[in-house]
């Protein structure tokens, strides 16, 4: 029996996030991680545009997309080593992300909590070093298991190997060369919590809890998430569209002289400042806009949504609208956080 299933001309409305309406010329849903290397002796991943889906939480169809959409369904999580203090967990790319971070946090593993509820997959997870509320995941990744295009094999990558950095990594930048099968993380069953971030402790207190495990961090995130995210269940969005820029620190400090309230946070290095793009955004005036069905979130600025029957390409105009407007009153270029399908972002 083959280890996938093949269907032409395929909607993708209902797989991503922001509703846009798309095409996939082929789709292969895929059962099992060796069915890739059978995909391959058909030159179908040899040849040819291929992209892989998760939930489609992070990107925008600009366009339909003429070649093959490889959606993995393998779903299983389990210990694969367990000496008492730490256990590294195994789960396939299809295992849903929120699902993974309950499953640890019910077997008294901790470490992903601050991540609960980021909407996806785990075989996404890497992509982006997805991360909220002061963690990344690629701190806790010690495997990441991958098919290689370019040779047909399935290759192990140490953390080291996968360059984790702020939303980046080496898949992302060879979107086209590896499809993520499974994720290998090392949980501890005891951390100290990291609660800094705002708003964490007062919704603590809020639910009164005055000595947090790590299950109520999650609870407690969950709930900050949910009042100050737009549900894409409701309005279509994938999460924050742009990256808060990193820029040369004397840039920002200069930036801070002349706008107080600027929100900056340490960068990659000592010599650049990450700073706040939502800030920007909002003070640029854009927060609550709406032209037609596009429009940027009146709950957070960060966020481009799609009120009904925008395109991804209106939605893509307007996201330019927004970069452009910052560029000129704070001279920073804004770069987009998901991947863009069928168009490429133009830099103001
Ligand atoms: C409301 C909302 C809130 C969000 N909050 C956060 C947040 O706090 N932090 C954060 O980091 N992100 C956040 N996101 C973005 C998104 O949830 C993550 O990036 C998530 O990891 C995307 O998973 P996905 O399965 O939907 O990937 P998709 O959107 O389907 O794909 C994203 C990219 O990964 C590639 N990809 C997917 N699966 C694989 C695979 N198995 N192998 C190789 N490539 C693959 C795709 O080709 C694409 O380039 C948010 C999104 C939404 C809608």
């Amino acid at each position: 029996m083959t280890g996938y299933q093949l269907a032409d001309d395929i909607s993708l409305q209902g797989r991503n996030t922001f509703r846009v309406p798309a095409r996939a010329a082929m789709m292969a849903d895929v059962k099992r991680g060796d069915a890739l290397a059978e995909l391959y002796d058909f030159a179908m991943l040899r040849d040819g545009p291929v992209m892989v889906l998760g939930e489609g939480s992070n990107l925008l169809f600009a366009n339909d997309f003429p070649g093959v959409v490889i959606c993995l369904t393998m779903a299983e999580i389990r210990i694969l080593e367990d000496d008492g203090e730490h256990a590294l967990v195994r789960a396939d790319a299809g295992v849903g992300w929120n699902d993974l971070v309950g499953w640890t946090l019910a077997r008294g593993l901790c470490g992903l909590e601050n991540m609960a509820l980021i909407p996806g997959t785990v075989g996404a997870c890497p992509i982006q070093n997805i991360g909220a509320y002061g963690v990344e995941v690629g701190e806790f990744i010690e495997t990441v298991e991958a098919f290689q295009r370019d040779t047909g094999q399935i290759k192990r990558l140490s953390k080291s190997d996968c360059e984790f950095a702020y939303r980046d990594s080496l898949f992302k930048q060879q979107l086209d060369r590896w499809v993520i099968t499974a994720v290998e993380l090392r949980l501890p069953r005891q951390r100290e919590l990291k609660l800094d971030y705002a708003g964490v402790h007062e919704e603590l207190a809020a639910m009164g809890i005055a000595t947090p495990r790590a299950v109520h961090v999650a609870e407690a995130i969950g709930r900050l998430r949910t009042r100050k995210l737009p549900n894409p269940a409701i309005v279509g969005n994938a999460g924050s569209f742009f990256k808060n820029p990193i820029v040369p620190a004397a840039q920002a400090l200069a930036l801070k002289e002349a706008h107080s309230a600027l929100p900056m946070y340490p960068g990659d290095s000592e010599a650049t400042r990450k700073i706040s793009a939502a800030w920007m955004i909002e003070t640029a005036g854009w927060k609550g806009f709406r032209d037609g069905d596009a429009g940027i979130s009146a709950q957070h600025a960060l966020v481009l949504v799609n009120h009904g029957n925008a395109t991804g390409a209106q939605l893509l105009a307007l996201a330019h609208r927004v970069a452009d407007s910052v560029q000129e009153k704070f001279a920073v270029a804004l770069e987009p956080e998901p991947r863009l399908i069928g168009a490429r972002w133009q830099s103001s």
